[in-house]
């Protein structure tokens, strides 16, 4: 095998056999091809995309690359639920306790910030002392304890996919539906679940923002499960502006634990509910979708949902006094408000520009294993459609120094416009739901 020709035939558009595909990856594990031939390569799928049988063959490279779990010994369903990627998306802090609570196995494996999305890691990692770097032992016995476990790729599992997925946020190669479809799949299909549920995020804060590719992601994610036998359903969800009120690392994961306290922004609940009740129903365990969102809504109002997060946080741990007091979690102690600059109405509150924003002000990486600010970020007061008056405070930034509260201040005031209308259509909540029998279109509007 030589490297150089096999990127040469996909930057040609040549289709690789399977065995090319297979012996690149297993050469870059070995050391014999090297990460700007890996890059390479990455840029050449990013032009020509993948066909079925190389997609096939680099999710099998991937999820080969260590170890696959079968089951797990432990009483109850196990399943996951992955996001394709948004700004202010810390679903997985809330929908891991609440899976347990309501009787499911969550051995939920996550990412950091990837491009100008958050990830679910660094928002962990913001609640002091948590860790999300367990061996496989560890998450297993996290698993059984508490019911739910949130871990970083680990040496064990995938661990291709943490390195590609590093290279890709490094070199611009992050928004493409194979790489991205490969990278979610492989480690998922390794982990041993029963199920599996997708959030495919569209619109313009997501890696794939137009419908017709988002469903394209949705549908060939959800045939790589079923046809390894992993029942998967996807939902297709709306980041045309961020979800809930908080952007960035530690405002999120406050945000998160408010939403465990029966409290926080609607969308973010009503999102939270529906992928809930859909983990509940792809794994038998409820009748209906009404009743499965019943129970879900019963565990976040009722606290359990809360009191198994604060055993997760405990037993990884981290601060679990967090949980019921979201106010301990730091924040940048530098703020600045922005203010309508006249009467008017939002027109946009643009995802794409406070997810960079956020990488700008130190709570992402530019580079793999930077450290990073956990208390920057911003929080909002409106969102598109809202009315304002002028002078009235739409958003604030948080920073770590004055200098950073006053860059933070320039990206809301390029984040959030105001003028007459809003801009374009305001997409649904939940637009599509995606299963091996097909696209039903659901269209669950923001609350
Ligand atoms: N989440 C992942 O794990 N990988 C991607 O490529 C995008 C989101």
């Amino acid at each position: 095998m030589i490297a150089y020709r096999i990127i040469e035939r996909k930057r040609d558009g040549v289709e690789l056999e399977s065995s090319e595909i297979e012996g690149f990856f297993r050469g870059y594990l070995a050391g014999s091809v090297d990460d700007c031939q890996v890059a390479a390569f990455l840029m050449a799928v990013f032009f020509r995309g993948l066909s079925a049988g190389e997609l096939d063959a680099l999710v099998e490279v991937m999820l080969r690359s260590g170890t696959v779990l079968d089951r797990w010994d432990v009483p109850g369903p196990t399943v996951d639920k992955h996001s394709t990627g948004g700004v202010g998306d810390k679903v997985s802090l809330v929908l891991a306790p609440l899976g347990a609570a309501l009787g499911l196995r969550v051995p939920m494996m996550s990412g950091r910030g990837l491009g100008h999305t958050g990830g679910t890691l660094d928002k962990l990692e913001a609640i002091p002392g948590f860790r999300t770097d367990l061996s496989l032992a560890e998450f297993r016995a996290v698993l059984e304890r508490v019911g739910c476990a949130m871990i970083s790729q680990t040496r064990e599992i995938a661990p291709l996919d943490g390195r590609l997925y590093a290279l890709r946020h490094a070199t611009g190669t992050v928004p493409s539906i194979p790489l991205i479809a490969a990278s979610i799949m492989s480690k998922k299909l390794a982990e041993g679940l029963d199920a599996l549920v997708l959030d495919v995020k569209r619109g313009s804060g997501a890696f794939i923002p137009e419908e017709g590719r988002a469903l394209e992601l949705a549908r060939i994610m959800v045939a790589i499960g079923e046809r390894r036998g992993l029942r998967t359903v996807a939902l297709l969800t709306a980041m045309d502006c961020p979800l809930g009120r908080a952007v960035g690392n530690a405002l999120e994961a406050r945000e998160a634990m408010q939403c465990l306290g029966g409290q926080g922004p609607e969308d973010l609940r009503t999102l939270v509910l529906a992928l809930a009740a859909e983990m509940l129903l792809a794994v038998g365990v409820a009748d209906s979708r009404a009743a499965a969102a019943a129970a879900a809504a019963r565990a976040l109002d009722d606290g359990s949902a809360r009191e198994k997060c604060a055993e997760l946080v405990a037993a990884q741990g981290g601060d679990p006094r967090v949980v019921k007091d979201p106010a301990l979690l730091p924040v940048g102690p530098e703020t600045a408000a922005f203010r309508a600059p006249r009467d008017g109405v939002v027109r946009c509150v643009c995802p794409e520009r406070l997810g960079s924003g956020v990488v700008e002000l130190g709570g992402g990486r530019v580079r793999p294993g930077e450290r990073i600010d956990p208390r920057v970020g911003f929080t909002l007061e409106v969102r598109p459609g809202t009315p304002v008056r002028g002078r009235q405070v739409m958003a604030t930034a948080y920073a770590g120094s004055a200098s950073g509260a006053a860059r933070g201040l320039k990206i809301l005031q390029e984040a959030i416009e105001v003028g007459d209308e809003v801009k374009g259509r305001p997409l649904p909540l939940i637009s599509h739901r995606v299963t091996a029998a097909g696209v039903e279109e659901v269209a669950t509007s923001r609350v």
